[in-house]
C-alpha cells in the first residue's frame, strides 16, 4: 500500500514550526508494516495545495493531509479538496450543530469564521473531531482515499490514533499478499558505526528475512532489526532468531532495546544493587547528573553531584590535594582518580565517579590536546577504575561523549561485579 503525507502550513516551509506530525504518523504506520513513500510540506497556497493533493492522489492509495482546517484566513486546505476532488464545498450539518453546541457552551456566538469549519469537499465521510473544532474529513479521489486532519499536533494524533489508522489497518487486512513484519531496535555504546556493521554483516547473511539496519544518535548507534515474513508468527520468530545472534555477538555493547534509555538501564542496574553515587564533573558541567536527575526514581542512588570546574574547587569540594593539581594539571589522571575518591567520601557513597577533560574549542596543550578526558570510578572497599580517552568533534559531542565514557566505566563494573559468584 503506497502511503504519502502531505503537511500545510507557511510555518512548516519558514522554519517556524517543524513538521512533528509527519514522524509521530510514519512510526504509527511503520509499526503495522507501512513505510510511508513521500512527504510533502506545503506554505498557505491554494494552488500549491490543491496541485500537491492532486499529485499525490495520482500517485498512491492513501494520502493524509494535516493543517489549514482551522478558522483562520489561512486554513482553505477545505477549498483545495473540493478544487482538487472537482467537488462544490457544502455545509456539513453534523459538524454546523456540534460548533454551534461548542460555542454556545463557552458562551459565545458561532461566528462566520468558525462557522466556515464545517464546509467540506460534497460526498466526503466527516468524521467528529473529539479533542477540537474541524472534524476530520475523507475524499475520494479516483483510487486514492485522502485523510484531512487539523494541524494541531494534539488533534492531530488523537485523530490519526481513533480513526485513521483503524481505517488503513482495514484496508490493509483487505489487500491480498500482505506482508507481516516484526521490529526491534538494539541499542548500543561503546562501538563505532563501521565496528558495528562490521561485526553485524555476516548476520545478515545468515538471516535473509532480517533487514539490518544502522543509526546514529550519539553517543549511541542502534541496529534495526525488521523481520518481514508471510506471516506474523514466522517474522516474529525470524526476528528473535536475529535477535539473539546479534546479541550473541554484541555482548555487553548493547545496553538495552527499543525504548530503553541508557541512564534508566543504568539507574535500575543501580537501584537492584542497592548502591548509592556521587559525582565529580569538570568538563561535563553537571550533564552526567543531569542525565541520571531524569530518571523518576533517581533519588534512590544519586546522593550528590558536583561541579567542580575551577581548580580551587575540585580541592574545595572534591578534596584534591592542590600539590596534586600542581603536579599533573587539572586534566590528568591521577586528578581523575583523586576527585572520583573525593567525592565519594564526601558523600558517603558506594560509588564515586569522576570526569574531568578538555571540551575545547581551547585549553588543549601539546600532552593534553582537545578532546581528552580522563574518567574515574572509585569503589567503597574497592580499587578506583581510571581511563583515558581522546575524543574528537565539537565542544557538544565532546562533552557528551564524556558524560557517556564516564557512565560506561560504571556500567561496565556493575555488569563484571553482577557476574561475579
Ligand atoms: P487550527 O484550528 O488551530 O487553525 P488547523 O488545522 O488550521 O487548526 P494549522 O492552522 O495548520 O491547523 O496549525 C495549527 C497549529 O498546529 C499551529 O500552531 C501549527 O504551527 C501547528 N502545526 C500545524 N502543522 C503542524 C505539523 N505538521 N507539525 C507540528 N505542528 C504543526
Ligand atoms: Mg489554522
Amino acid at each position: 500500500m503506497r502511503v504519502e503525507l502531505l503537511c500545510t502550513g507557511d510555518e512548516l516551509v519558514t522554519g517556524l514550526t517543524p513538521d512533528t506530525n509527519s514522524p509521530f504518523l510514519e512510526a504509527r504506520l511503520f509499526a503495522l508494516g507501512i513505510k510511508v513513500e513521500r512527504v510533502v510540506l506545503v506554505g498557505d497556497v491554494r494552488e500549491d495545495i490543491t496541485r500537491g493533493l492532486e499529485e499525490a492522489a495520482a500517485r498512491a492509495d492513501v494520502v493524509i493531509v494535516s493543517g489549514g482546517l482551522g478558522p483562520t484566513a489561512d486554513d482553505f486546505t477545505a477549498e483545495c479538496a473540493a478544487a482538487a476532488a472537482r467537488v462544490p464545498l457544502v455545509e456539513d450539518a453534523a459538524t454546523r450543530e456540534a460548533l454551534a453546541e461548542r460555542a454556545r457552551k463557552r458562551g459565545r456566538e458561532l461566528t462566520p469564521n468558525v462557522a466556515r469549519m464545517a464546509l467540506v469537499p460534497q460526498g466526503a465521510e466527516v468524521v467528529p473531531n473529539p479533542v477540537g473544532a474541524a472534524p476530520l474529513f475523507i475524499v475520494r479521489l479516483g483510487d486514492c482515499q485522502l485523510f484531512f486532519l487539523p494541524g494541531v499536533p494534539r488533534e492531530y494524533r488523537a485523530l490519526v490514533d481513533g480513526e485513521v489508522l483503524p481505517r488503513v489497518r482495514a484496508e490493509l487486512e483487505r489487500r491480498p499478499g500482505r506482508v507481516w513484519r516484526a521490529f526491534r531496535l538494539l541499542r548500543t555504546v561503546g562501538l563505532p558505526e563501521s565496528v558495528l556493521d562490521a561485526r553485524v554483516a555476516p548476520l545478515a547473511v545468515a538471516h535473509p528475512r532480517v533487514v539490518f539496519g544502522f543509526r546514529t544518535h550519539a553517543p549511541e548507534n542502534q541496529l534495526k532489526l525488521m523481520a518481514e515474513a508471510p506471516s506474523q508468527a514466522e517474522a516474529d520468530a525470524a526476528l528473535a532468531a536475529a535477535e539473539a545472534a546479534a546479541r550473541a555477538e554484541l555482548g555487553p555493547a548493547v545496553y538495552g532495546a527499543d525504548e530503553d534509555t541508557y541512564a534508566a538501564v543504568l539507574a535500575r542496574r543501580l537501584t537492584d544493587a542497592g548502591a548509592t553515587l556521587a559525582l565529580a564533573e569538570s568538563c561535563t558541567g553537571g550533564l552526567v547528573a543531569s542525565q541520571l536527575a531524569a530518571i523518576p526514581g533517581a533519588s534512590a542512588f544519586l546522593v550528590g553531584s558536583a561541579v567542580v570546574y575551577a581548580e580551587r574547587m575540585k580541592t574545595a569540594w572534591a578534596h584534591v590535594s592542590p600539590e596534586l593539581l600542581a603536579r599533573h594539571g587539572a586534566v590528568s589522571r591521577p586528578v581523575a582518580v583523586a576527585m572520583a575518591e573525593g567525592i565519594r567520601a564526601a558523600c558517603a557513597t558506594t560509588y564515586g565517579l569522576s570526569v574531568t577533560g578538555v571540551a575545547g574549542p581551547t585549553g588543549g596543550t601539546p600532552e593534553e590536546p582537545v578532546g581528552s578526558v580522563y574518567c574515574a570510578l572509585a569503589v567503597e572497599g574497592g580499587p578506583t577504575r581510571s581511563e583515558r580517552f581522546s575524543l574528537s568533534g565539537d565542544r557538544e559531542l565532546i562533552r557528551l561523549f564524556a558524560a557517556s565514557h564516564a557512565l560506561e566505566l560504571l556500567r561496565e563494573h556493575l555488569l563484571s561485579s553482577a557476574s561475579r559468584p
